[in-house]
């Protein structure tokens, strides 16, 4: 993997590199903001570095990164500027590890952290390189001691569930494999992120552009069935104007707070959100209209998780973004 450029946003850096094939791979790392009452308000209010910069987490408290999984990616959601890249196949297990190797080579002054969270989530589904992405996930400890590292890992698994993979597995398969590693290599600190977007399953599958995944109550039926120990699974919801979020349909098919934990996040403005005329439900702006759609979640005993910090459309540094610039220029 060869280095090709970087990008700055006030709370951390997307890194560009380039396959042997010639084929941009993008990564990330970023500090975390805090985001107790006021300090939220002022964070969520400003693209004022100086007033960003102030809030910024120690590296040793948390420090957030991603890495890519595909060479593009095999779907393309509506919502992401990956799907623009066109889909080169799946990256090997040596240039994901590879990724992290160099963020952490670019942030030598990281020596320590009790939270590293890792998301391998920038480009690719990583369902379709399942095998190539847990190796590594178990491995981190191994690579960050190598480098001198005293970091405790939270590998986050962020996926569509595809009903049948690129290599035949099922979607199923997909969350026993992730769910063995959570449980019994990282006792059960894992992040299992689902993409879920819509309780509206038409619309839901229209927003992953015709992809097959399972379905809400699928995923439900067999994550009730499973151990699943600390960290608890997350359901993803990109919240966008017109696209349904119905919480007593969740609860009717059996969403429970044991299992389950549920994220709201602002739809990012990409350029494919706005050719499918896509618009956030919420934001900056009115952050008040998501803090009630996850009160409407807390009513029926399911933790929420809000995320409207991470201001990356404003400096056109979304998933794929920058790899679609180099690839243009
Ligand atoms: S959101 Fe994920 S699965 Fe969908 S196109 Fe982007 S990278 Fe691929």
């Amino acid at each position: 993997m060869n280095y090709k450029n970087a990008f700055y946003l006030p709370s951390g850096r997307v890194f560009l590199l380039e396959t042997s094939d010639k084929y941009p791979i993008e990564c990330t790392e970023m500090r975390d903001v805090t985001i107790g009452g006021k300090e939220h308000y002022e964070v969520r209010n400003t693209l004022d570095p100086h007033i960003i910069w102030k809030h910024l987490k120690d590296y040793e408290e948390k420090w957030l990164m991603t890495v890519s999984t595909q060479r593009g990616c095999p779907h393309s959601c509506h919502f992401c500027d990956v799907a623009e890249l066109g889909f080169k196949g799946d990256l090997t297990e040596q240039e994901i590890e590879e990724q992290v190797r160099f963020i952490l080579t670019a942030t030598p002054y990281v020596t320590k952290s009790n939270k590293v969270k890792i998301g391998f989530a920038r480009m690719g589904e990583p369902a379709h390189n399942v095998d190539n992405v847990l190796n590594v996930v178990k491995r981190l400890p191994e690579i960050s001691s190598s480098m001198g590292r005293d970091f405790k890992w939270l590998p986050c698994f962020n996926s569509i569930l595809p009903r049948k993979t690129t290599k035949g597995e099922s979607g199923f398969d997909i969350i026993d494999k992730v769910l063995n590693v959570k449980e019994n290599n990282y006792d059960g600190f894992l992040h299992f992120q689902l993409s879920i977007n819509s309780t509206d399953e038409v619309k839901r599958k229209e927003l992953f552009a015709g992809a097959d995944v399972l379905s809400i109550k699928e995923i439900i039926d067999y994550m009730n069935t499973k151990t699943i120990s600390n960290r608890t699974v997350t359901l993803n919801f990109i919240v966008m104007d017109g696209i349904e979020v119905d919480v007593n349909k969740l609860a009717d098919i059996g969403l429970n707070g044991d299992k389950f934990r549920v994220k709201l996040i602002p739809l990012n403005d990409t350029i494919r959100s706005q050719t499918k005329h896509l618009n956030t439900y919420a934001n900056y702006t009115n952050y008040e209209e998501l803090i009630k759609l996850g009160d409407k979640f807390n009513t029926i005993g399911v933790p929420i998780v809000i995320d409207a910090i991470a201001k990356c459309e404003e400096a056109g540094l979304c998933c794929g973004q920058l790899a679609h610039i180099f690839i243009n220029n």
